[in-house]
């Protein structure tokens, strides 16, 4: 038996789906299927310890009832003791024994139907049925503990509850009726008020049920809120985009991860002659620009799309884990084309010059001492020389450190 974190969301379940539950209700007391799935299933454990806890005590109660037999039927206790410590108690330990193998909700559920009824209540009109002293008909009561224990304390699935609670009926009626000193109208007031006890215990039960039903809808819920809240924590409003704080997880990942076998390179996007734009055309319009560079930087990165993170103002990173320097020279030379291709106006440059970025481009081999901070500082020097030397273009660095030898030689031979 495995337990679930309350965090985990289960596969397959959409939150509108939940919602929608919520909304009009389960008044069977059962979920489309795969919420049912994941309710069983996250529920399986607690359930499994809850019978087991539950079921060493009912036994134990159980047995204590020799004391009773004891008092009222002394010439049966012999047999009494049979049934209840020879037979019963090994049958239900049995039984509660195999509920720990985690097995399938019907089943489970019927293996506690069938040790309270079968076991307890059967064994109890057997003793009943036995014994010629009248008094021993009292026992007749306990079949109602029987009852409250299967739904009250093992808290047996309403459906299945109504099973157990008309079986145990039956014999309950049974028992009074194979005893001749009862009358009819003292059976018909007993097994009224039996019956009355049922359908009280059964209300109770179907409440129960219904709030661990909504309760555990309730957690799903919450779960999808504090993922979208997690979510948009980890994005910039304004691109969509990774954010900084997005980032940083990652680059702690990566050097967690990166203890000298894998390759990481960082592409380093900087919008050329951005502070004009804005102070030409006005802020908004710089955002507008600002969203449809980062599309493209996405777009042209839809394998790795989760890799791009907004670095700060007008400047995007992209991270790539175990992509060597020319693959990522490939993908950065790409992405300048895709932004001067899309030909957004530069309100401050001369009629027919378009938005165009530079990008730094650093790769290594990470291990102790090459950190992934190491590949980004070395990506920004290369940005550097990039806007030295023109800007619109892509300009590569290779960390200093052992890794030169590595990253150099891909360079040279392009592998
Ligand atoms: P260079 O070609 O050297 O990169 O020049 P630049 O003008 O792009 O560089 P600089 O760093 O001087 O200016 C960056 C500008 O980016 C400054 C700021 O007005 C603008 N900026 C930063 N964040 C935002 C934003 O969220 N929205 C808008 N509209 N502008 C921003
Ligand atoms: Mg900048
Ligand atoms: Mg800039």
């Amino acid at each position: 038996m495995g337990q679930v974190t309350d965090e985990t969301i289960p596969a397959g379940i959409e939150p509108s789906a939940v919602e929608d539950v919520i909304s009009t209700g389960f008044p069977l007391l059962n979920f489309p299927e795969q919420i049912e799935t994941a309710f069983e299933q996250e529920g399986a454990y607690d359930r499994c310890r809850q019978l087991i806890f539950t079921g060493l005590f009912g036994v134990l109660l159980y047995d204590l009832f020799l004391l009773s037999d004891w008092l009222i039927s002394p010439e049966t206790f012999a047999t009494a003791v049979w049934v209840r410590l020879g037979i019963v108690t090994p049958l239900a330990l049995l039984l509660i024994v195999s509920v720990h193998f985690n097995p399938p909700t019907a089943i489970r559920e019927s293996l506690v139907v069938v040790g309270g009824v079968v076991l307890g209540a059967g064994s109890i009109l057997y003793l009943m049925l036995i014994s010629d002293d009248g008094q021993h008909s009292a026992q007749h009561q306990s079949i109602l503990l029987i009852v409250l224990f299967i739904v009250m304390v093992q808290r047996v699935r309403f459906w299945w509850a109504i099973a157990a609670c008309l079986a145990c009926f039956a014999i309950h009626a049974f028992g009074l009726a194979s005893i001749p000193s009862h009358s009819v109208e003292f059976q018909i007031s007993t097994n009224s008020v039996f019956g009355c006890a049922i359908i009280l215990t059964l209300f109770a039960s179907y409440v129960l049920e219904r709030e661990t039903r909504m309760n555990y809808l309730l957690s799903l819920r919450g779960r999808f809120q504090r993922r979208d809240l997690d979510l948009k924590s980890r994005r910039d409003p304004l691109t969509g985009l990774r954010n900084r704080r997005s980032l940083d997880e990652a680059i702690e990942a990566c050097d967690h991860a990166g203890s000298g076998i894998e390759e990481l390179a960082v592409i380093l996007i900087d919008i050329d002659h951005f502070k004009p734009f804005n102070d030409t055309a006005g802020h908004q319009a710089g955002d507008v620009c600002l969203k449809r560079v980062a599309g493209i930087v996405q777009g042209e990165l839809r394998d790795y799309s989760d890799d791009v993170f907004r670095f700060g103002g007008e400047e995007f990173i992209v991270v790539l884990r175990g992509l060597s320097m020319p693959t990522a020279v490939r993908i950065a030379e790409r992405i300048r084309r895709a932004v001067q291709d899309a030909a957004i106006p530069h309100p401050a440059l001369a009629p027919g010059e378009v938005v165009t970025v530079s990008l730094g481009v650093a790769s290594a081999v990470l291990n102790r001492e090459v950190r992934v901070g190491l590949v980004i500082s070395s990506a920004d020097s290369a940005l550097y020389s990039a806007k030295r030397n023109g800007r619109n273009q892509v300009a590569p660095r290779i960390p200093v450190g052992g890794i030169i030898e590595v990253a150099d030689r891909r360079m040279r031979f392009g592998s």
